[in-house]
């Protein structure tokens, strides 16, 4: 057999947190957010099972044109645009809706004599300062696109820095209404956060991406709170078992002392295959659906576990790592990360199983 470590991926839950994310948007398109393999879940996979989303959001070029060659026929948004303008030919040749977000962006669209009208996202900057045009710039940049001829649609969108607080986007969202005052553009500004808190941002489009793979944006609410199941399932079992007397240490630079005799497991999962490293003694793991903790360092290939007193564990017991019976969130939280860092992370040696 081989190493007893896969992820699968439920088709049905991405459905399910895509209606999830249209009961919270009704009126809104959705342009799911499949970047970065779909946060790790696998581009293709993802994109089938949300085939009922209005558009498909990537930050990669390679990524677009897969999309549209696994035939994709609704919108595909580069969430960066492009990065140079060798790009520019196969955007058109694949209908590909682009971000425009500086004028260095703006200048070489323009010249680039695209022979068909491209859809365009163009963006403003409302406070993250990372992308976007400033506000004073923003209607000046939107004149240009439109006296160029070049230009198809033209949709307004930011994107907010602080969506998962309470208030956080208040500044953010007055200012681009503020700016577009009453011109008459598509829009596009809630992520996942924003589309669950804020239905005064929904607009035209929508941009989920972390609410579609079942995990929470939000620090006080779960994902069960918040209606969402979980997608991605990382499993592994139970490779050996050691029994630690008191004053025994567990793994790499002795960091876990056993206060009591221990019985300790060894899972089969490591930072290689994209566990944290940094997730300190104590992380929540599950074996055998029974809950309990991490013990010492994560090493490459394998992690230990608690076992001490939990039932009918034994080596060959099922580990969850998250999924089921421990979310993303939770094993986040202790590693003091985001959801979105471990799913992405997941690593290439883990195989896939899509069921
Ligand atoms: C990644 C991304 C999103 C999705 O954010 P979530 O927090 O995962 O919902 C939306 N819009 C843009 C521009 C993004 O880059």
């Amino acid at each position: 057999m081989s190493r007893p470590i896969f992820a699968s991926i439920s088709t049905a839950a991405l459905k399910h947190n895509l209606k999830q994310a249209r009961h919270y948007a009704p009126q809104a398109k959705i342009m799911a957010v499949v970047k970065a393999n779909a946060y790790g879940h696998g581009l293709l996979a993802a994109a089938s099972a949300l085939a009922e989303a209005d558009g498909f959001g990537v930050v990669e070029l390679d990524e677009a044109i897969a999309l549209r060659e696994a035939g994709i026929r609704q919108t595909i948004l580069l969430l960066s645009g492009f990065f140079s303008a060798a790009e520019l030919l196969l955007i058109s040749e694949y209908r590909l809706s682009i971000v425009i977000h500086c004028q260095e962006q703006l200048e070489s669209f323009l010249c680039s004599g695209l022979p068909v009208r491209t859809d365009i996202f163009l963006k403003m900057n409302t406070g993250m300062n990372r992308l976007g045009f400033a506000p004073s710039e923003f209607l000046a940049a939107a004149q240009r696109l439109l006296d160029s001829g070049q230009a198809g649609n033209i949709t307004f969108m930011t994107h907010f820095a602080c969506a998962e607080e309470p208030g956080g986007i208040d500044e953010a969202s007055t200012l681009f209404f503020k700016t577009i005052g009453d011109k008459n553009f598509s829009k596009s500004l809630a992520n996942s956060a924003a589309l669950i808190r804020y239905p005064e941002t929904h607009c035209d489009w929508v941009r989920p991406g972390i609410i579609l793979y079942g995990a929470s944006p939000f620090q006080e609410e779960s994902a069960v709170q918040l209606g969402l199941l979980p997608v991605m399932s990382l499993q592994s079992e139970i490779i050996a078992i050691q029994n630690v007397l008191a004053g025994g240490t567990v793994g790499y630079g002795k960091s876990f002392t056993a206060e009591k005799p221990m019985r300790i497991g060894i899972a089969a999962c490591g930072y290689a295959d994209g566990y944290p490293r940094h997730a300190p003694s104590g992380t929540p793991i599950a074996v055998s659906g029974q809950r309990t903790t991490t013990v010492g360092r994560v090493a490459m290939d394998m992690l230990c576990v608690d076992l001490t007193g939990l039932d009918s564990t034994d080596v060959g017991s099922k580990v969850t790592l998250w999924g089921e019976d421990i979310s993303v969130d939770e094993v986040a939280r202790a590693a003091s990360t985001v959801s979105y860092e471990l799913l992405c992370a997941l690593a290439r040696r883990v195989k896939v199983i899509v069921t």
